[in-house]
């Protein structure tokens, strides 16, 4: 079980960057090429921004060339949540950190074999800890 961690808006504008903040926590998106990490190659993984759970790992990046982080599976299968998205008239799966509810962005059904996955996420909602 992911343990939960909860707090008040204000806490979490303390904690992060208004742009972190609008990702993570009001379910933003960042502009495609902007990002800290889509281009990001180093060994190492991604944590929630928000909370610090490990979400995302170098061996399941791959290059999608959508302009954001793309995963072919989270580092955990138990850290991320997902959820049906009907914003925007379409019909998506959010991705969420499982601890601290931080909107990390979607999943979608054309990523490269082994899942077919593709977890298309803000380098906002991310904090990455490069292997030593
Ligand atoms: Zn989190």
């Amino acid at each position: 079980m992911v343990q939960k961690v909860e707090k008040s808006p204000k806490e979490w504008k303390e904690q992060l960057t208004p742009e972190q903040y609008h990702v993570a926590r009001e379910k933003g998106t960042e502009r495609a090429f902007t990002g800290e990490y889509h281009d990001n190659k180093q060994p190492g993984v991604y944590k929630c921004v928000c909370c610090g759970t490990e979400l995302f790992r170098s061996d399941e990046k791959f290059d999608s060339g959508t302009g954001w982080p793309s995963f072919w599976a989270p580092a955990k299968a138990e850290n991320v949540d997902t959820k049906s998205d009907r914003s925007l008239f379409m019909v998506r799966t959010e991705v969420l950190c499982a601890a601290c509810d931080a909107h990390l962005g979607h999943v979608f059904n054309d990523g490269p074999a082994l899942t077919g996955k593709r977890y298309c996420i803000n380098s906002a909602s991310l904090d990455f800890e490069k292997k030593a």
